[in-house]
């Protein structure tokens, strides 16, 4: 079979791999010069096979006004009169109910345990350069663990999750590191099976071994449309080629409504902006991936840097990105201050879209456009998630012949 990846990114480069080793031919388009220079270029790293939880979740209704109104540093919604975003908006909402949440919770995990399965082997092959660590993850909390939290441990321990409820003593004997944390944490998540590592040089390497094996890569060629031909192949017509595939795989992000839309497909993907810092790590750096869930922030140790990620701004004013990034650099110092050398970034500020859906599950299979399957919408779990949806789509495809 003659496949086409649209997306280069983690996504894209992991299904390209899943293809090219089930016997296809695959050829991947990416209008960047390089993979994985979107949204995988500098996220948080963190493999976060035991925290998928969905976003759309009872607990963030009463949040809502205070995020409209520009209360939280941490989470802004800049409202839109567009129809999608207020079909994306309501359809998240009727997310945010309890039933839902744990249901799409589960689904995120149940992929995310297979994804911890498959990256074993994948970081063997391709990881030597990706600054892999497993030293686990640590989710501090604001509050008292309370009957709720409890209850949402119970359920990611049924499906075989290791997951331990720590006290701010513990939490400092597991990463020393937050005994500089600027205000203690009263309680903490520790799971010890999470791990961290470079999105960007993983899927560099991935592609270019991918590349070694006869795979094409058509990077800085934009595709510009879709067209169905017979026997439910595609055409993609780019600026520079027009040509049909037994499948296309639209590994795009949120790059796939504008292809889609025109065939009449409204994906239900809404762009949501984060941002990230690259800094040296100190001695005082901690190993062990740290997310401070109030603040939507991310510490992760990816070799000898620190990688700062997180923010969720949907529809933010493009001229407001460098700010943000300042706010996210200033409430990482603040909060540890011995975390990482902060005055001399490795690289600049990065902003990235996530591709959200309303149920934070990806948007996976064929499409009702014939040959056309989808794997996007990973939103804030992309790199966790890859290598689990690439292998279920690569499946799909090779299981019906195109
Ligand atoms: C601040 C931040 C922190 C994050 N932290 C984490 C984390 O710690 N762990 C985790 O698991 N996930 C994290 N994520 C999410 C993760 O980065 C994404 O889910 C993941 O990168 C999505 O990968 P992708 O390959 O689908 O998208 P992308 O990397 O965006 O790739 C899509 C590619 O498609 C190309 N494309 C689109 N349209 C076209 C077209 N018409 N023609 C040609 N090419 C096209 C684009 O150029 C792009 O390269 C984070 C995200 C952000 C923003």
């Amino acid at each position: 079979m003659n496949v086409a990846v649209i997306g280069g990114g983690i996504v894209g480069t992991l299904t390209a791999y899943y293809l090219w080793n089930q016997g296809c031919q695959v050829t991947i388009f990416d209008r960047a010069a390089e993979p994985a220079s979107a949204t995988s270029r500098a996220n948080g790293g963190q493999l976060s096979y035991s925290f998928c939880d969905a976003m759309a979740d009872p607990q963030l209704i009463p949040k809502l006004p205070g995020i409209l109104l520009g209360f939280d540093p941490a989470f802004s919604i800049r409202p839109s009169l567009q129809p999608d975003f207020i079909r994306w908006g309501l359809k998240f909402l009727a997310e945010c109910r309890s039933r839902q949440r744990d249901d799409n919770t589960r689904a995120l995990l149940t992929l995310a345990q297979r994804s911890a399965e498959l990256m074993e082997t994948l970081k063997q092959q391709f990881g030597e350069h990706a600054d892999f660590t497993q030293h686990g993850k640590v989710v501090l909390l604001g509050h008292e663990v309370d009957q709720e939290t409890l209850r949402r441990i119970e359920i990611k321990r049924n499906l075989g999750l290791e997951l331990a409820v720590l006290n701010e003593q513990e939490i400092i004997a597991v990463e020393p590191a937050l005994a500089d944390l600027a205000e203690p944490p009263v309680a903490g998540i520790y799971s010890p099976n999470d791990a961290a590592a470079n999105a960007h040089i993983f899927a560099v390497c991935l592609s270019q071994y991918l590349v070694k094996k006869g795979v094409v890569t058509r990077y800085g060629e934009s595709v510009d449309r879709l067209v169905p031909v017979d026997k439910g192949r595609c055409r993609i017509v780019t600026g520079a080629d027009d040509k049909a595939y037994s499948a296309v795989v639209l590994a795009t992000g949120d790059g796939a409504t504008k292809l889609l839309r025109p065939h009449g497909i409204k994906l239900p993907v809404l762009g949501m902006s984060g941002y990230s810092w690259t800094f040296p790590a100190t001695e005082a750096s901690p190993s062990t991936s740290i997310t401070a869930l109030s603040k939507r922030l991310v510490f992760s140790r990816l070799g000898n840097v620190v990688r700062v990620a997180g923010f969720a701004d949907v529809n933010p004013h493009p001229a407001r990105h460098g700010t943000r990034a300042d706010t996210l650099r200033n409430i990482a110092a603040q909060l540890l201050p011995k975390g990482a050398d902060y005055e001399n970034p490795t690289e600049n500020w990065w902003h990235g879209v996530r591709a959200m859906t309303p149920d934070s599950r990806p948007i996976l299979g064929a499409t009702a456009l014939p040959g056309v399957y989808t794997n996007l919408g990973h939103g804030m779990l992309g790199w966790t998630l890859g290598a689990a949806t690439s292998e279920y789509v690569a499946r799909e495809i090779t299981k019906n012949g195109g």
